[in-house]
């Protein structure tokens, strides 16, 4: 699909392609997932400080709803693009179907540099786009959520023009909300400690003791935070951080508890803490460790990369970190690729969880969330694993085959609409 075309859409169609001859799945099954259902371009026209209006361009597109309204987060970020969306939204299919979760996929996305834009432009900004795609989306229809850029606050502004528009207040249409305006307990470490849940139950499959392991992350954002965080509190050793500004190197591992706290004095970003040493942000994925975690942008992990990591494994954080051609390098290699569908769907999961929360209009204890949220991302690496086990196939294709299959059969018992 030529209006889709970019890096990131590719991968996610090499990958499609792939699973669909495993799976030897129906052409005409095959074809319907290679398309998005919907895909919408809003222009955003929004006003600025100094009085004179910018008008970015805003995207949400929804890949499936076969099993579900669909579900996925919203990206503020310069690189957004038609495509990118598209290849997101698709990876959002596969991993609620996955997952088990009663969705199917989608992704927005604004193209613009947030960190240029004061609190009022970005709520200006938001609430445009809101109101743009607030016919196309909803508690039944397609439920967005954070991802890079936006956060709870972004969130709240969403809900709050959602429901003005309806005329009451709406809260299942968003997730990952302020807990006062219905959010869950946990959904902002969902994601984060979700990976870590599934790397702690992959090191009992391969014999790797999480103690004493060695790190490196790419992104100090929410997600590489809280899994940073979640990996030190297991022994383990986070000895290179990485965010948009640089990156920092410490061989005894980084007090990432002061980092994190440092972060917050200094609008999220790593730099000027004390506490390390900087190293060259390029050299941060071939960083000798035991663990690469990319935790930011996708598609970082090019066939030169992957020729050139030096970690046992790669606990993929953020979405399609990995490109096709890499991950072929990294199998020869032998190293272990914990694949994003897989690793960073807690987030998803705990979103799940709000929703149902906000549906039934009671909330749940931390401890409950906790335990609910173990449970399906362990659950969902032993079916991940077995499968790899008996197909011999990567973890990857492992994931891909469970989360492709279900919403193909979803398509095939349904019919032609969905
Ligand atoms: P965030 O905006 O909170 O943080 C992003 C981090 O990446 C920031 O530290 C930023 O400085 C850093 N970054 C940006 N460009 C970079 C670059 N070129 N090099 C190094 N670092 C860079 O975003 P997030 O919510 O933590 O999302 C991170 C990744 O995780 C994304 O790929 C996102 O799609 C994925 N993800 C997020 C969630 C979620 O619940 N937030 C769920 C699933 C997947």
């Amino acid at each position: 699909m030529d209006e889709f075309d970019s890096p990131m859409y590719r991968a996610g169609l090499d990958q499609l392609d792939r699973t669909a001859r495993l799976l030897n799945l129906r052409d005409d099954l095959h074809q319907r997932l290679r398309h998005p259902k919907r895909a919408f371009i809003v222009s955003v026209p929004t006003e600025m400080d100094d009085g004179s209006t910018k008008v970015f361009t805003g995207y949400r597109i929804q890949h499936n709803l076969t099993l579900g309204p669909c579900k996925g987060g919203v990206r503020y970020h310069e690189e957004v693009s038609l495509g990118e969306v598209a290849a997101l939204a698709m990876w959002m299919s596969w991993k609620c179907a996955l997952m088990g979760l009663p969705y199917g996929g989608a992704k927005g996305g604004i193209t613009v540099r947030p960190w240029e834009l004061s609190d009022r432009e970005l709520e200006r900004m938001t609430r445009r786009y809101t109101s743009e795609i607030a016919p196309f989306i909803g508690p039944d229809m397609d439920i967005p959520a954070p991802d890079m850029g936006t956060d709870e606050q972004t969130m709240a502004w969403m809900m709050d023009t959602y429901s003005i528009l309806r005329g009451y207040t709406v809260h299942g249409a968003f997730t990952s909300k302020p807990l006062l305006l219905g959010g869950s307990l946990m959904r902002r470490e969902a994601t984060g400690k979700g990976a870590v849940y599934v790397f702690e139950r992959a090191c009992e499959s391969l014999g790797w003791k999480p103690a004493g392991m060695t790190a490196a992350v790419q992104g100090f954002g929410n997600v590489g935070s809280v899994a940073a965080e979640a990996l030190a509190a297991l022994g383990g050793k986070v000895i290179a951080v990485a965010d948009r500004t640089g990156a920092l190197h410490n061989g005894n591992g980084l007090d990432i508890p002061a980092l994190i706290a440092h972060a917050i004095e200094n609008r999220g970003l790593i730099q000027g803490f004390p506490g390390g040493e900087p190293m060259a942000p390029e050299d941060l994925l071939t960083t000798r460790c035991d663990l690469l975690v990319p935790a930011a942008l996708g598609g970082v992990i090019d066939e030169r990369i992957a020729g050139r990591v030096e970690c046992r494994g790669i606990l993929e954080c953020a979405n399609g970190p990995t490109l096709p051609e890499a991950d072929s390098v990294l199998e020869e290699r032998g190293i272990v690729v914990l694949p994003d569908v897989l690793v960073n769907a807690g987030g998803v999961t705990v979103s799940y969880f709000e929703w149902v929360q906000d549906t039934q209009h009671y909330f749940w204890e931390t401890e409950e969330v906790d335990t609910r949220l173990r449970k399906i991302m362990v659950h969902a690496f032993d079916e991940v694993d077995a499968l790899a086990k008996e197909k011999n196939v990567s973890l990857r294709l492992a994931s891909l085959m469970l989360g492709v299959s279900r919403v193909a059969e979803g398509k095939r018992l349904r019919g032609l609409y969905p």
